[in-house]
């Protein structure tokens, strides 16, 4: 399998060799900010099945976890693109809506529903947590 994707000015692409391990709907209080008011949509793969091209910016802040996370971007236009932690540096999370099909990154659970507001639109076919999950592995 081979997922190709990028920003939105197309200076970063990428490419991802391999299914996706799980695919969520984030709805935690840092996804709205970059959701700009909706979830984030992400799909786990083991970090060394993604090859990048272009540059990257980097934004790292301490999750609750106690574990620094980074979210990585594009400089030029802003799409958000990858997040990962430090403590689980073999997985990434890409952002769905930066995949050339978005088709490919159908969410299978819906977490930090707590964290959303009330006129927040859930599918309802989902299982879903209020919190995090539990980690990808
Ligand atoms: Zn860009
Ligand atoms: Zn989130």
């Amino acid at each position: 399998m081979e997922i190709p994707g990028g920003c939105l000015c197309r200076a970063v692409r990428y490419t991802i060799g391999a299914a996706p391990i799980l695919t969520r709907a984030c709805w935690c209080r840092v996804c709205q900010y970059i959701g700009a008011g909706s979830s984030t949509v992400n799909a786990c793969f083991p970090s060394a099945a993604l090859q990048v091209s272009g540059e990257l910016g980097d934004y790292s802040m301490v999750a609750d976890s106690g574990n620094v996370s980074h979210r990585r971007f594009c400089p030029s236009c802003g799409t958000h693109l990858f997040s990962a932690s430090e403590a689980r540096p073999h997985l990434v999370f890409v952002r769905v809506g930066s995949f050339d099909d978005p088709e490919l990154g159908r969410p299978t659970l819906t977490a930090w529903t707590a964290s959303a507001p009330s006129w927040a639109c859930f599918d309802a076919r989902l299982p879903s947590t209020e919190r995090q999950p539990p980690p990808a592995s």
